[in-house]
């Protein structure tokens, strides 16, 4: 609106004086000849040159442009003449200490009444800090970057929804597929078993805004399945947003297949000591039918029948014996099956009986004769039970009882195991199952990490309680059905 008399004038200069001094921002007014018609005081501030030092100066306000950015201030005046505006442009200028500083301008032309370009008016903004607080951050965000790019785990941006912003390369190492793949098939790789516990804790992750760790398996480009232990954190903005999850992986096949080989060895030694059990176990029944094989020779017909059931009997029992052995030792590839939980159960305590009467021990069994069959691997099974078993035969010294109970509760197989040995001093109750700690001469301290490895794979739970000088229990839940196993 053009002023209509002189008090109108008075007026808007008025304002226009407030705004030029009342501003933080630099401004500058040139007539078309680039001579100074105004600049204000946070000009002179910015830049550190007075209006009368620049009025003097030979490049007059032109000093304070880097020589790099001649050409393109030429243009922008040149743009400016025929009428156009520029509205922000960040480059940099100079102080009058030379030093440079990061500004924001804004160029528009004045026009007089006639519409002919008189001048221009530049404002400048000094944007030094954002610059520098962009700059570490692109600093920072280079460093984390180098990380991601070079470290062997999976790195795996995601947003709330799940999508992937970003994804390292070592997914090409560790899953064979190409980065660029992981940004559309994340989930699909993902084993169908796993999906919807990994979406679940992943959602309530978001919901929650907590971190997360999951173990899941995931199909190398290969076909085989990779486990992978990963672990999510959300990263949350000033907003108490959640910004994105940043989730990092791990290859656990490595670590799986040592824990492997450690119940393979653990299996041998344990072999090892049944092995000499059972030979005495054996050479019974074989002394007795050689013996009864000489009588036979000799006896009369009406005795013959009477000596060969013995004898069969006798075979029965090597039998039995022999044949838990082979189950134990057979290396079989691991199988997942329902199984008789009862029969499990006695067929142990049967193979450790012969040990623990040798040590006056009695293995009293309380064994629910209605257990629902269990979802598990048979031998491994075997395994867990033997070890406990003969931890507790060994912790009892002077004989005793061992009192085995087995029955169902909520959807689980709950079996506790006591015994009246030595028992575990309190500050190892803490870290049983740690490989290598034993208090035997002869001990492996492998028993009990295999115990822990078995339970956890058949997702149960295994505890200890314990008093010094009065006895050990040991209480294990396993799930009996394989949907429970997922949970
Ligand atoms: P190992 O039997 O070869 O020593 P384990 O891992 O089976 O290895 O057991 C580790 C240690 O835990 C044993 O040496 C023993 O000190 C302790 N322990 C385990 N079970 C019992 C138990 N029932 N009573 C007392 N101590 C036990
Ligand atoms: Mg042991």
């Amino acid at each position: 609106m053009a002023p209509k008399n002189e008090e109108e004038l008075t007026v808007a200069l008025e304002l226009l004086e407030s705004v030029l001094e009342g501003t933080s921002d630099a401004i500058l007014i040139l007539d078309k000849n680039e001579d100074i018609i105004r600049i204000n005081q946070s000009f002179e501030q910015m830049f550190g040159w007075s209006v009368r030092e620049l009025q003097e100066n030979e490049l007059k306000t032109r000093i304070i442009i880097p020589s790099e950015h001649e050409k393109e201030v030429d243009g922008i005046i040149h743009h400016l003449k025929s009428g156009g505006s520029l509205p922000i442009h960040n480059t940099q200028r100079l102080r009058k200490s030379a030093e440079k500083i990061d500004v924001s301008i804004s160029y528009s032309s004045i026009k007089d009444l006639e519409g002919e370009v008189i001048g221009f008016v530049l404002i400048y903004r000094d944007i030094t800090r954002q610059k520098k607080v962009e700059r570490a951050l692109r600093e920072s965000e280079a460093k984390y970057r180098v990380i991601a790019e070079h470290s062997t785990d999976l790195m795996v941006v995601l947003d709330t929804k799940g999508r992937v912003l970003y994804a390292s390369p070592s997914h090409h190492y560790v899953l064979g597929f190409e980065v660029q793949y992981v940004h559309k098939h994340m989930l699909s790789h993902i084993h169908q078993e796993d999906i919807d516990r990994f979406i679940d804790t992943y959602k309530s992750a978001v919901i929650e805004k907590k971190s997360f760790k999951i173990d899941v398996r995931i199909k190398h480009a290969n076909g085989s399945w990779i486990d992978i232990e990963m672990s999510g954190v959300p990263v949350i903005n000033e907003k108490d947003e959640i910004e994105s999850i940043v989730m990092i992986g791990r290859d656990m096949t490595k670590k799986k297949q040592a824990e492997e080989m450690m119940r393979k060895s653990e299996k041998l030694s344990v072999l090892g000591e049944l092995a000499a059990g059972v030979a005495h176990e054996i050479r019974n029944p074989l002394t007795s039918l050689k013996g009864f094989a000489q009588l036979l020779k000799e006896a009369k017909d009406e005795m013959k029948m009477e000596y060969i059931d013995i004898m069969l009997s006798e075979l029965d029992r090597i039998n039995d014996i022999v044949g838990e052995l082979m189950l134990v030792a057979k290396p079989q590839a691991v199988q997942y099956e329902y199984r008789n939980f009862n029969e499990l159960l006695y067929s142990v305590v049967r193979l450790l009986d012969t040990q623990a009467i040798m040590k006056n021990i009695q293995i009293k069994c309380d064994i629910d004769s209605n257990l629902p069959p269990v979802y598990c691997v048979g031998n491994q099974m075997k395994q867990l039970f033997i070890n406990l078993l003969k931890n507790s035969i060994e912790a009892m010294d002077n004989g005793g009882l061992i009192q085995l109970t087995a029955f169902y509760q909520n959807g689980n197989v709950r079996a506790i195991l006591e015994d009246e040995g030595g028992g575990i001093p309190k500050d190892r109750l803490t870290t049983l199952g740690e490989p290598f700690y034993t208090t035997k001469e002869k001990g492996t301290g492998l028993g009990l990490m295999v115990c822990f490895s078995i339970v956890k794979e058949h997702r149960g739970s295994i505890q200890f309680f314990s008093e010094e000088g009065r006895g050990t229990r040991v209480e294990i839940q396993l799930p009996i059905s394989a949907d429970d196993r997922l949970t």
